[in-house]
């Protein structure tokens, strides 16, 4: 193989319409579309990164199966994972109490805690309607050790660039320490 290519495996949490599959295909394509059906699937993407290729996998996952009220992550998803992006919905509190359970289960199970992982409130072009306060998002990632952003899916692609990218790096620190 190619000693320069890194490989990256991305696993997106949350809960159902928080806007997983939007920051996916926006990731993947630069588009907003609007609706995706809810199709679990893991799409890749290739990048270089200041001279480096950079292979993004990336797992958009489903929170519940269809007849589940919730669902939890799965041994698979954990073990495939080098790191993670948990989003939530900034105008659904709902949406955030899942981040925090899920944050719950993943530092429960997880043998290297040190799995890097970015919080994602979404929807921020709806911040009028917001129901979780930029201050609780910031403080839930501080003391988890996680990284924060608040993005729209629907309006940018930049702010969406910056959270994968900022992904890779953490991957690639946590892989030099090891
Ligand atoms: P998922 O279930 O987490 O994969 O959520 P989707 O990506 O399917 O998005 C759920 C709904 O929220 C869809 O109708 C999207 O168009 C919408 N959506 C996703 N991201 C945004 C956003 O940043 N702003 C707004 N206004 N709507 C969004
Ligand atoms: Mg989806």
């Amino acid at each position: 193989g190619n000693p320069q290519r890194v490989e990256v495996n991305i696993l997106l949490l949350g809960a159902h319409n928080v806007g997983k599959s939007a920051l996916t295909v926006r990731f993947l394509t630069r588009r907003f579309i609007g609706e995706y059906g809810d199709i679990e699937s893991v799409y890749s993407r290739v990048d270089r990164i200041d001279g480096q290729e950079i292979c993004f996998n990336i797992w958009d996952s489903q929170y519940a199966q269809a007849g589940e009220k919730s669902s939890s992550i799965s041994d698979k998803q954990l073990q495939w994972a080098d790191g993670m992006i948990l989003v939530y919905n900034m105008c659904d509190r709902s949406s955030f109490d899942v981040v925090q359970q899920q944050l719950q289960q993943i530092r429960r199970s997880r043998k290297p805690s040190s799995v890097p992982i970015i919080i994602v409130a979404n929807k921020r072009d709806l911040q009028r309607h917001r129901s979780v306060s930029g201050e609780e998002g910031r403080l839930l990632a501080l003391s988890q050790h996680c990284g924060f952003f608040e993005v729209s899916a629907a309006e940018t692609y930049h702010g969406v660039l910056l959270v994968f990218h900022r992904l890779v790096d953490l991957v690639k620190e946590t892989r030099a320490i090891r």
